[in-house]
């Protein structure tokens, strides 16, 4: 599969003199695009060189992690498992986008609350060990440790394409910003940026954890990346992480009418979907970022990374209308 994704520029702000840049993963090639098709990709070669033949997935009913994963196994004829958590405000029964593509799909939806994971990991491997399968779960054993660097991979080796497409642009990025939420995908760039020792800063607009809990997660990622790869963690590797948690208004999935309004607004004047779980809130963290530190004159990339079911969902739930 061609991984290339169209990057450009998307406005010059007149004002502030801020150039912003888009890389569109969205529209990867596969199962609806998003961050998720390289980090499934990631995953599922991973599972090939464990010699495994089940797949595995964790995430809730709107995961596009899950989605893809599917996608990828029904193709290859691996079956698929995926443990699905839900919140208290929701049961096992909620639909969304993804959920229903999970089932066209054909992956096994396995319903579990969230207090419940790391037993529930643990019964749907013995019961497919006793069938004499080698079942591959994308986190490793029940406590979620063994495949720890396997997704970063995936962001390490696009950080290569966003370096050669900024060449050929021939812009120097100031930063990068992406909406973060499980931090693959932010630690994956950190590796990739810390390889090739530029001054590119990456900045991830938490859609989720707290900075705290969030930063020690991605130097987790990130040290299990070049360790898995048997390469030297680069001294100043900690002072490259950088995660805002002040846009994450309320916490996973909680939105509001500005982030509303922001997804609008891309929508009309750009064609471009956000979403207001990830990239919505993404994209509107990154303009107030530029805002609140006075940032002028810079070149900025923003990273989409996809998420389209999620644009429908809110589409469809009539939350989209227009300004009066
Ligand atoms: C998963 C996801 C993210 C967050 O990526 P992580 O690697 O989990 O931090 C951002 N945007 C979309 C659309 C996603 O599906």
């Amino acid at each position: 599969m061609e991984l290339t994704t169209p990057m450009y520029e998307l406005f010059r702000d007149s004002r502030s003199g801020n150039r912003i840049f888009i890389k569109r993963d969205d529209l990867l090639p596969f199962s609806l695009g998003g961050n998720k098709v390289r980090i499934a990709q990631a995953f599922f070669d991973d599972m090939r060189k464990k010699n495994c033949d089940v797949m595995i997935g964790y995430g809730n009913v709107r995961s596009n992690l899950c989605r893809v994963l599917a996608n990828r196994c029904f193709q290859e004829h691996i079956p698929c498992y995926i443990i699905c958590s839900h919140g208290e405000q929701e049961d096992a029964e909620t639909q969304t986008g993804n959920s229903r593509l999970m089932e066209l799909l054909g992956a096994v939806l396995v319903p579990c609350s969230r207090d419940r994971i790391a037993e529930k990991v643990d019964a749907v491997m013995e019961g497919l060990a006793g069938q004499g399968h080698r079942p591959y779960y994308i986190y490793g054993n029940r406590l979620g440790r063994g495949n720890e660097g396997v997704a970063a991979g995936a962001y390490a080796a696009a950080y290569r394409e966003i370096l050669s497409q900024s060449e050929e642009l021939n812009v120097a990025f100031d930063s990068i910003f992406l909406p973060s939420g499980t931090g693959a995908t932010q630690s994956g760039l950190i590796c990739g940026h810390l390889l090739n020792g530029d001054s590119t800063k990456i900045i991830g607009i938490s859609v989720s954890r707290d900075r705290e809990r969030g930063t020690e997660i991605l130097r987790e990622g990130v040290q299990s990346y070049f360790c898995l790869h048997g390469l030297a963690l680069p001294a100043d590797a900690d002072s490259q992480i950088c995660l805002e948690d002040g846009y994450r208004k309320g916490g996973y999935g909680c939105f509001d009418d500005e982030i509303l309004s922001c997804i609008r607004r891309v929508f009309q004047q750009y064609g471009i979907p956000l979403d207001p779980t990830y990239t919505g809130k993404g994209f509107l963290g990154m303009m107030q970022y530029l805002e609140e530190h006075q940032i002028t004159g810079e070149n900025i990339l923003f990273l989409h990374t996809g998420g389209a079911p999620l644009f429908y969902d809110m589409l469809n739930a009539g939350l989209l209308r227009p300004s009066v």
